[in-house]
C-alpha cells in the first residue's frame, strides 16, 4: 500500500469505500426540499426553479441558493423542525453498524449542509456517526448576523463547481490508485445530480422509481436497483465475501429492469 497521505479512507486499509448521497438516499425525505417548500417560498417557486435548472437557463448552484435563501427560519429552529420531519432509511442503521464492523467506510457526500446532516444522522442512529465521514456544504452568517437569528444564515458552498459541491472530487484521488491498491468503490443516490460522482466508482445503487436509471442505461454507467439499504447491505456483504463481483451485480440489475419493463 502506498502513500495514505491526503487519503484518508485507505488508513485503515479496506476492501470497500462506500460513497453515498444523503437526502434522499439515507433520508426518506429531502430536508433541503423540506426547508423550501415549509420554511421558504414553497413547492410551487422551488419547481420553477428546478425546470429552469433542466432546461439549463439556471445552474444548480445559483438555483439552491435562491430556494435556502427563501428560508428565513434561525437555523437552530430549521434543525429543529427537520428532526421532527425528516426519517431515515428503516435498514440504514444495520448497514452502518456492519459497516462499521467490517472496516467499510462510509463518506456522505451531499448538497446538504454539514451541521443538518450530522444533527439528523444523530438523531436517528441514537448515537455519535463516528464510522461515518461527510463531505458538504456548510452554513455561514449572512452579514454578520447571529446564525440562529431571524435572516442570518446561507450556504457556503464546498467548491467553486456549478453544482456548489462537486462529489466526483472527493473520489476522483480514490479512482485513480493502481489497480493493486485500490479499494472497491461503491456508491449509493437517488438524483441526476449524483451521477458524475458515480461515473467514478465500479458500482452506483440507483433508487427505484425516478430518473437515474434511465440516466445510467444511456450511459452505459454500471448499476443496480435499490429500495431501500437492505438490499445495498446484502448485495455489499457479497462482494466483500467475494461471493459476487461488481460486474455480476451490474448485470444482474440491468436484467432485472428490463424483464419489469416488459
Ligand atoms: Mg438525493
Amino acid at each position: 500500500m502506498g502513500s495514505v497521505e491526503g487519503l484518508p479512507y485507505l488508513k485503515t486499509n479496506p476492501k470497500i469505500i462506500f460513497f453515498t448521497d444523503f437526502d434522499g438516499t439515507i433520508t426518506l425525505q429531502d430536508s433541503n426540499d423540506y426547508m423550501t417548500d415549509n420554511l421558504g417560498y414553497g413547492v410551487e417557486r422551488r419547481r420553477e426553479k428546478n425546470i429552469a435548472v433542466l432546461d439549463q437557463k439556471l445552474s444548480f448552484r445559483d438555483a439552491f441558493r435562491d430556494m435556502l435563501d427563501s428560508v428565513k427560519t434561525p437555523f437552530n429552529e430549521c434543525i429543529e423542525r427537520l428532526l421532527k420531519a425528516v426519517k431515515l432509511d428503516p435498514y440504514f442503521s444495520e448497514f452502518y453498524e456492519w459497516a462499521k464492523a467490517n472496516n467499510v467506510p462510509i463518506v456522505v457526500l451531499s448538497s446538504g449542509m454539514i451541521p443538518v446532516i450530522r444533527a439528523l444522522l444523530e438523531n436517528l442512529l441514537g448515537h455519535k456517526a463516528e464510522h461515518l465521514h461527510i463531505v458538504a456544504n456548510d452554513v455561514q452568517s449572512r452579514d454578520g448576523k447571529d446564525i440562529n437569528s431571524e435572516g442570518g444564515w446561507e450556504i457556503k458552498y464546498h467548491d467553486d463547481s456549478h453544482f456548489g459541491h462537486d462529489k466526483s472530487l472527493e473520489i476522483k484521488p480514490y479512482a485513480a490508485l493502481p489497480t493493486d491498491e485500490r479499494p472497491t468503490l461503491l456508491y449509493a443516490g437517488d438524483g441526476v445530480s449524483d451521477l458524475s460522482a458515480a461515473a467514478e466508482t465500479d458500482l452506483l445503487f440507483a433508487k427505484k422509481g425516478n430518473d437515474l436509471v434511465k440516466y445510467c442505461e444511456r450511459q452505459g454507467m454500471p448499476f443496480t436497483v435499490f429500495e431501500d439499504w437492505s438490499s445495498i447491505l446484502d448485495v455489499t456483504k457479497d462482494i466483500l465475501s467475494g461471493k459476487v463481483s461488481v460486474k455480476n451485480v451490474a448485470q444482474e440489475g440491468e436484467r432485472t429492469v428490463h424483464r419489469k419493463q416488459k
